[in-house]
């Protein structure tokens, strides 16, 4: 090489940020930079007592050889590859080579320029990258797996309501509902039916549409499928998907099969309905006679008073029998309700009476919290139904020595009756299923104490059917306060 080449690869070399050797085609480093001790971690008085192949890692020094072999016998005048060197400290660096040979006016090979470039960061992002992949590859496998797996309908909307995903349960239920076929949005009117099973849904009810409305909910029944041999009542449940900043991205939603459940339901009510319906004819029989009884002058003054008993129990039997039968066909039968002016704390008061022995057995101390007296229209029996019910239900779920409180608290608007209890409480979840028929909590305690699941939906379709309603406040292990209210009316208003 020239006296200029020489200078000129000289100063390339010092400011170069390239590591780059001069090595002898024997191996030898005849010069090297900055940069390439720097990378390899040897001052340069060391660097240049090793050779080449001291500082290749053992498992890439064949291949390099056999280029190098290649480039000295001529095949070829430079190569590039990517190879590991070893540092000083033993460390790895990854390094991307360019090798070029110089040879003399006579073709006699003079040395090898050598340049290294530090990619060992970017090889590790890159195998980073790769086993991030290769874990999100394996667990969408996974989710996909479950995702068909699962004995649930599953669905995934985006913000405009298309389907993105459908699990293979799914797609048996849209069989069912869109026999002529779905077109993947979400809204779509086809064979679906309200929990009655007859009316068809409209389309702002439908659960796909409403979840991508941004609606959350659970247990929104349904039916699809027009043959009653066929047909799915299902049960849908739906969840936002938001991202981080809150924005809504879409929905997913859940469809569980409760097809035997809700038919277990059907025959349950109509088992209820007929027992009912049995048990009324008899029961009118002895009314009757009773009622000729008490027309009989010559009937001993006790004797009189047992049937007075007998009679209001009876009336009572036949109320509930009749109740019985009115949540049963709760869906076309009507509450028969009679208001005439009378006086609500003297009912509750009569109702704490008679609940009295049920609370002494328990060892519940009874309290009240009345006015003298509370005037007004509303139908007495159904009143005294609904107190009766939520005093039995303190007494009945609440421990001895526990404490039951009846208030008729006075408010403008509202025939209010309060009954407090510190007894075993009522879990959040079950708050609102206690009022649908023969609901009861899941517990051991609960289990153990008599009852239908029945008392409750009495309350609330009297209060409702009054234009009122019920509600509960509770706590587990500290206790529940159920308030029962219809719109209050003045005596005399009507
Ligand atoms: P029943 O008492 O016959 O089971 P209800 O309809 O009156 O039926 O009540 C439904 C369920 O609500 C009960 O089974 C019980 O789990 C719960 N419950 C009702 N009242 C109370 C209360 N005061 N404290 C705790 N749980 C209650």
């Amino acid at each position: 090489m020239d006296q200029i080449g020489d200078s000129l690869l000289r100063l390339a070399m010092q400011h170069s940020p390239v590591g780059m050797m001069l090595v002898s085609p024997a191996g030898e480093m005849l010069a090297v930079n900055d940069a390439a001790c720097g990378m390899l971690g040897y001052d340069r008085a060391e660097l240049l007592r090793t050779s080449w192949q001291d500082i290749t890692h053992p498992e890439d020094l064949a291949s390099d050889v056999d280029v190098v072999a290649d480039v000295l016998a001529g095949e070829r005048s430079s190569y590039r590859l990517s190879k590991r060197y070893v540092r000083k400290d033993g460390s790895l660096l990854w390094g991307d080579l360019s090798v070029a040979l110089l040879r003399d006016d006579d073709g006699t090979p003079l040395y090898f320029i050598s340049q290294i470039l530090d990619v060992s960061e970017q090889r590790e992002a890159a195998q980073h990258i790769a086993e991030a992949n290769a874990t999100i590859e394996k667990q969408s496998r996974s989710v996909a797996a479950i995702y068909d797996a699962v004995d649930v309908g599953l669905v995934l909307v985006d913000r405009s309501g298309r389907y993105e995903r459908v699990n293979r349960r799914h797609h048996d239920f849209m069989a069912l509902a869109y026999p002529e076929g779905h077109h993947g949005m979400a809204g779509q009117r086809g064979e679906v039916y309200e929990a009655d099973g007859e009316t068809l849904m409209a389309r702002q009810d439908l659960p796909s549409y409403r979840a991508t409305m941004g609606d959350e909910f659970d247990d929104v029944r349904l039916w699809v499928g027009s043959d009653p041999a066929t047909r799915r009542a299902l049960s849908v449940s739906a969840r936002s998907t938001r991202r981080p900043d809150g924005t809504l991205t879409g929905a997913a939603l859940a469809y569980k099969d409760v097809t035997d459940y809700m038919r277990a339901l059907a025959v349950k009510d109509e088992f209820v309905a007929s027992v009912s319906h049995e048990l009324r004819t008899p029961l009118t029989s002895v009314l009757g006679h009773l009622e000729m009884l008490a027309g009989r002058e010559d009937l001993p003054a006790d004797v009189r008073a047992q049937l007075a008993v007998v009679d209001r129990n009876a009336a009572r039997l036949q109320m509930l029998v009749s109740d019985l039968l009115y949540v049963a066909q709760e869906a076309d039968a009507s509450l028969q309700v009679v208001r005439v002016a009378a006086d609500a704390a003297g009912i509750v008061r009569e109702a704490v009476e008679a609940a009295r022995p049920l609370a002494r057995a328990g060892k519940i101390s009874l309290s009240v919290d009345l006015p003298d007296s509370r005037v007004a229209l509303f139908d007495p029996q159904r009143l005294r139904q609904v107190v009766d019910n939520l005093l039995s239900n303190g007494i009945k779920y609440t421990d001895a020595g526990g404490e039951v409180l009846v208030r008729l608290p006075v408010d403008e608007d509202r025939l209010e009756v309060q009954v407090s209890d510190n007894g075993i409480g009522i879990a959040p979840d079950d708050l609102e299923r206690l009022f649908s028929r023969f609901y009861r909590a899941d517990t051991e305690r609960v289990r153990l104490t008599p009852g239908t699941g029945l008392g409750l939906s009495i309350v609330r379709s009297i209060t409702e059917g009054c234009g009122g309603g019920v509600r509960v406040e509770s706590e587990v292990g500290v206790g529940s306060t159920f308030t029962a209210w219809i719109p209050y009316v003045a005596a005399g208003d009507d």
